[in-house]
């Protein structure tokens, strides 16, 4: 698969509204932005899928009353609960070469690595024998689902726009929300207990979820960097920040992968030049190395 280039990726302001949430994702599948973006949500929330028909038990009216906000995914799937909770979006250009399945699957390892880095037990389910569409994300079976402790902990979805893909996820970091989870029926409360769980209860230990949103983003950052010049997926890129005697306007920086970067410091003639003047008791700062995830660039999305 040809890795989805992401040029913005960063954690969202939680302050905007679940609708807010929703239209944003939307925007910029329908501007086919390459972007990661994970967030949390301001207060408690029930999203739908695209498309999907209300339960019976959903009166707006009566919900919104209760301050719970109700809002309608971009992408299909089943309803999802949020508030304590942890979103992710992926944005990438439908393009020769871009699998769908392969987007979709690098975002349910990203959650499972997250899982596993609060030493959690995570699998992924890339494909389900649902045949029929599922009501609830956490207590159906579906693909695109990540496992934790045998039990639902989040799950994905896809959706095909125009010029683009878009992937959601949730994954559940703490128990719902007290006043979500009293206005659930009963049957609902139940079938959450007893097939779905959060990472808090999973680990025995209390998950916040900016960090998580943190970690998470720093583990799809880890996914998603690749070297400028070989274009392989590396763990680390790096790139020349200053070095005595380079002319910064002879060439645009790249990020590269170590091999590239050891390769190109050798043949180019600003590192000849830094060599050769370089002082035996020069301090090695002179040639300081920046090493970086990648160009991620944290907060950059406007409202
Ligand atoms: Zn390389």
């Amino acid at each position: 698969m040809e890795q989805a280039r992401i040029d913005s990726i960063g954690l969202t302001d939680s302050a905007l509204s679940a609708t807010e949430q929703m239209a944003f994702d939307e925007r910029l599948a329908l501007e086919a932005q390459p972007t990661v973006r994970v967030f949390t949500w301001n207060s408690p929330a029930i999203s739908l899928g695209f498309k999907q028909a209300p339960p019976a038990w959903l009166e707006e009216a009566r919900w919104r009353d209760a301050e719970l906000e109700l809002v309608e995914r971009p992408t299909g799937g089943g309803i999802a609960f949020h508030g304590s909770d942890v979103s992710i979006s992926v944005v990438a250009p439908r393009r020769a070469g871009v699998s769908p399945h392969a987007l979709v699957s690098a975002a349910c390892d990203s959650a499972t690595r997250l899982c596993r880095a609060y030493g959690l037990e995570a699998t992924t389910e890339l494909v389900s024998g649902q045949t029929s569409r599922v009501t609830y994300c956490l207590t159906q079976s579906s693909p695109y689902a990540v496992f934790v402790c045998g039990r639902k902990a989040g799950g994905f979805a896809l959706r095909r726009f125009p010029d683009s893909w878009l992937v959601q996820g949730s994954l559940l970091v703490r128990p719902l929300p007290a006043v979500l989870a009293e206005a659930l029926p009963r049957g609902v409360r139940a079938a959450l207990e007893e097939r779905a769980v959060s990472l808090s209860e999973a680990s025995g230990k209390w998950v916040d979820e900016a960090d998580a949103a943190q970690r998470w983003l720093a583990e799809w950052v880890g996914g998603m960097m690749r070297c400028e010049t070989c274009q392989k997926d590396v763990p680390t890129v790096m790139r020349v920040v200053a070095a005595k005697g380079y002319n910064r306007s002879l060439a645009r920086p790249l990020y590269n992968c170590r091999e590239c970067f050891e390769k190109k410091e050798k043949t180019k003639p600003y590192a000849q030049i830094s060599r050769k003047t370089r002082e035996p008791t020069q301090n090695r700062q002179d040639e300081m190395h920046e090493h970086v995830q990648s160009e991620f660039r944290l907060g950059e999305f406007e409202r």
